[in-house]
């Protein structure tokens, strides 16, 4: 199956907080989309891989996506090296994606630059012909590269390159959020296990305090935020949003 978009995190949630927006909008248009989770989020304080899993499933269903895949690669202690990439690469010849959403190049989690940079590598050397990969079937793999890589902007602030109005779809993508029960502060859910950094309702109100800031940049209530590595070309204006800012 081809994807228009893949989305990948690697963390489940990390998509949700990142990107989840923009993947709604192209979604609605009727564009093929899907998320690859790297790892199962296992080191969390709070839930485990299963109920993280179960929560990853529900909030992909709430966004529509076609497909959803976890990696399995180690939570904390994965690397971007050959072993890493070729992983990636193989899942990218797959879907053959034009554009990627990725976790943000730095981060304060170690684990969200790590897999910025695990995925811009793996993004360009799949394009190379010699790099060899085989399918679950073992069967060989052609080269593709992805067209974009945008990465979505995480927890500490980057000046983005590119802003998209989120505002249609915000609701949405909160409810995408909160789907995971274990890990948010969910108005009328009861919080098991110790208060992190990111279970207070201080954290998903930051979210959309971001999502605000962000959106007031252009002249419109919630946009997301990404940095691309090379230079975005429009076809024509149309995908301009025009509003005195
Ligand atoms: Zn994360």
């Amino acid at each position: 199956m081809k994807l228009d978009i893949l989305a990948i995190g690697v963390h489940p949630d990390d998509v949700e907080l990142g990107c989840s927006g923009s993947l709604l909008i192209e979604i609605k248009k009727g564009k093929k989309a899907g998320i690859i989770d790297l790892t199962q989020g296992e080191l969390g304080t709070r839930g485990d891989a299963t109920s993280r899993a179960a929560e990853a499933k529900k909030a992909g269903e709430i966004l529509g996506v076609s497909v959803r895949e976890n990696l399995k690669m180690r939570d904390g202690f994965f690397k971007n090296d050959e072993e890493h990439q070729l992983k990636l690469i193989s899942v990218l010849r797959k879907y053959r994606p034009d554009i990627i959403f990725g976790n943000i190049l730095d981060d304060r989690h170690p684990d969200h630059g790590r897999a910025g940079h695990l995925i811009s590598d793996a993004c360009f050397l799949s394009g190379l012909v010699k790099i060899k990969t085989t399918d679950s079937e073992g069967n060989d793999q052609e080269k593709w590269r992805p067209k974009y890589v945008f990465h979505y902007l995480q927890d500490w602030y980057h000046e983005p390159d590119l802003l998209i109005d989120v505002s249609d779809f915000f609701e949405q993508k909160m409810k995408s959020v909160e789907a995971y029960t274990t890990q948010f502060h969910v108005e009328g859910q009861i919080q098991e296990g110790a208060e992190t950094y990111i279970s207070t309702p201080d954290f998903l109100q930051s979210v959309v305090a971001r999502a605000r800031m962000l959106g007031k940049r252009i002249g419109v209530k919630y946009a997301e935020g990404f940095i691309s590595e090379k230079k975005i070309g429009l076809k024509d204006l149309d995908a301009l949003v025009l509003m005195e800012t």
